[in-house]
């Protein structure tokens, strides 16, 4: 089945374009990297993928839905429920502890408290982050934020997880602990979108890099696994 379907996607800004034509597949099960310099478009295109903005022209679906045929609050809703984001600077709330961050992505499409907080330690237990359920974010190392950040994504058991430089505020170590968990992730079946700088982190976590120039797909080529 086919997750994501962008065909065609202009994107402009005034007089700068940012997507020029875009149009690509991504499947059940694929762990694609989008790759290329600053500028080209790729936040742009993530931002599409994710319905937080809507493209000049073109048609972008996840799911099977037309995006474009969704109102914001219907938009917003969507996205809550279908994909997880993780970005390079976790983006977590400040002044909530970290159960309550990730519990509330499943509150805000509904779920009842009591369940939410139940999944959500599920799933730092399952990331080796629960001992850190009553902390704040600030009191936790760049890793470990960016655990509780992949958590938060998981809640709704997304049909797409995105990333946006997930390692880039990491040490090695720790980026590399990330990297191994997106692996994870995508070994039983997460399909993954992730958008880096990092040709380490395309090669090892991706099963197809999609480089990316002036707002088109310059190349694309198939990954070996490595994990
Ligand atoms: P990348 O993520 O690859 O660095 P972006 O998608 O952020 O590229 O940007 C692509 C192009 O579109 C750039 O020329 C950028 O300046 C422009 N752009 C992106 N977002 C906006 C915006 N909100 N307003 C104006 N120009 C934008
Ligand atoms: P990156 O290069 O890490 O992808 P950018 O700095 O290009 O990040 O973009 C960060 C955010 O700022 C994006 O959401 C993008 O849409 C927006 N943006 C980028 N260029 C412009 C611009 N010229 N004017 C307004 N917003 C912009």
């Amino acid at each position: 089945p086919v997750v994501v379907r962008l065909d065609g996607v202009h994107k402009e800004y005034g007089d700068a374009k940012a997507l020029d034509g875009l149009s690509l597949e991504i499947r059940a099960g694929d762990a694609v990297a989008v790759m290329g310099p600053s500028g080209c478009g790729k936040s742009t295109l993530l931002n599409m993928v994710a319905g937080l903005d809507r493209p000049t022209s073109g048609t972008v679906e996840v799911q099977g839905r037309d995006l474009g045929k969704l109102n914001e609050t219907g938009l917003a809703l969507f996205r809550r429920r279908n994909v997880g984001m993780i970005f390079q600077f976790f983006n977590l709330i400040d002044d909530l502890p970290v159960l309550d961050n990730v519990a509330l992505a499943a509150q805000l499409t509904g779920t009842p408290a009591r369940q939410a907080r139940h999944r959500a330690l599920e799933l730092l237990d399952e990331l080796g982050v629960a001992e850190r359920r009553k902390n704040y974010p600030a009191t936790l190392s760049g890793g470990e934020r960016q655990r509780v950040a992949v958590a938060r994504a998981l809640m709704n058991r997304p049909a797409l997880l995105l990333a946006d430089e997930p390692t880039g505020a990491l040490d090695s170590r720790s980026g590399e602990q990330v990297m191994d968990l997106l692996i994870d992730l995508n070994q039983i079946g997460q399909t993954l979108l992730v958008v880096t700088h990092d040709p380490q982190l395309a090669t090892r976590c991706a099963s197809r890099l999609i480089e990316v120039a002036d707002g088109r797909i310059a190349r694309e080529s198939a990954l070996e696994a490595t994990a």
